[in-house]
């Protein structure tokens, strides 16, 4: 390698970053983002691949070693006890290739695969003590959210109780859906106000509004789908643990599904790409997961995400939409 390409490197590495703080500071921070998704994660790739090559190069204040945003003021801070964290992506039948050997190199047991939908919102942190829920928090940068307890409290399908009196710290995603949206839009466009470029966005600002009822008139709702801390209950896998929050009232998302290969894991991936734009919500991919909670152990985590887990996100559709979204609000 020359001193030359190392160089290039260098100032390439820092522009990306210089960028990517920007775009990750008007979509986590301000809730407007200036450029599709696609576009982030194309940038994030590329610095990704740079300091994969030129090791010397990464930092910890690389966005390639953060996860999401920053925490606003105005709202009392939570610490995770457990992280919350990100997840790698998926693009291509290739990438899900490479996730299938390097799990099975990880772990000599048979395992199945979960596919969820990737609800595109943010994530929250639900706690219940004796079945109550005490507490609700944003992911924020992982290790410290926002409390929007108040808030959440106006999310109707959010049991303020449990149907066992449990104390469970349940994780999942807020979103709001594709018609309030546009009625949402609508509204402020009619008001004068600034639109928001996509539900996520508009969610999010929902959520994290000092005002709870402000977010009441925002209809956001929840799909939960991970645990954070098990307290009393007990579970085997991802699909027992979903069908048990079922049971205690929690809303989870019925389009999971089982599969034993990551052949038909691709097949499931390709068929919501097909239906996405008929569901309620936006998806904006497919989460995939072990299913046994034994073997998930056994191939454990990185600093920013499960090694378990992967994203695969849907090509560019959205790119498009959000693109036209900020034009028309012009
Ligand atoms: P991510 O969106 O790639 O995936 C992780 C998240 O998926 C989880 O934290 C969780 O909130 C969510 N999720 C939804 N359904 C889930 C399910 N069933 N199981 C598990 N998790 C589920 O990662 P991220 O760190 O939240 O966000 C990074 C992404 O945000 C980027 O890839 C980019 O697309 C977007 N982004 C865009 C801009 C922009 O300017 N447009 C800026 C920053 C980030």
């Amino acid at each position: 390698m020359s001193t030359q390409d190392f160089e290039s490197a260098k100032q390439r590495v820092f522009d990306l970053r210089t960028l990517l703080d920007q775009y990750s500071y008007e979509y986590y921070v301000k809730d407007a983002p200036s450029v599709a998704d696609a576009e982030y994660d194309k940038l994030y790739h590329e610095l990704a691949a740079l300091e994969e090559k030129f090791p010397n190069l990464v930092s910890s204040d690389s966005p390639t070693q953060r996860i999401g945003g920053t925490i606003l003021p105005g709202f009392e801070k939570v610490i995770h006890e457990a992280p919350m964290l990100s997840l790698g992506n998926a693009f291509d039948e290739s990438d899900l290739i490479d996730f299938d050997r390097r799990i099975k190199k990880l772990t000599d047991k048979p395992f199945s695969y979960i596919c969820e939908l990737k609800i595109d919102g943010l994530a929250v942190s639900l706690k219940y003590e004796d079945g109550k829920l005490v507490r609700a928090a944003t992911r924020g940068d992982g290790t410290v959210g926002e409390n929007v307890t108040q808030n959440i409290r106006t999310v109707k399908s959010v049991p303020l109780r449990l149907k066992k009196p449990y104390s469970i710290e349940v994780r999942g995603e807020c979103y709001m859906p594709k018609a309030s949206f546009i009625k949402l839009n609508q509204e402020r466009e009619e008001n004068g106000e600034a639109i928001f470029a996509n539900p996520r966005n508009a969610a999010a600002g929902g959520l994290r509004n000092l005002d709870p009822k402000e977010t009441a008139k925002r209809n956001l709702n929840t799909f939960l789908y991970t645990i954070g801390d098990f307290g009393e209950m007990t579970a085997v896998s991802q699909e027992d643990a979903l069908r048990q929050l079922d049971e205690l009232g929690i809303r989870t998302n019925h389009d999971r599904r089982v599969f034993q290969t990551i052949e038909e894991v691709w097949a499931y991936t390709q068929e919501f790409q097909e239906k996405r734009t008929d569901l309620p919500y936006e998806i904006d991919g497919i989460v995939i997961k072990v299913n046994e909670f034994e073997v998930q152990e056994e191939v454990g985590f990185t600093v920013k995400a499960p090694r378990w887990a992967i994203a695969y996100k849907f090509p560019a559709e959205e790119a498009h939409t959000v693109i036209r979204d900020i034009e028309w609000s012009v």
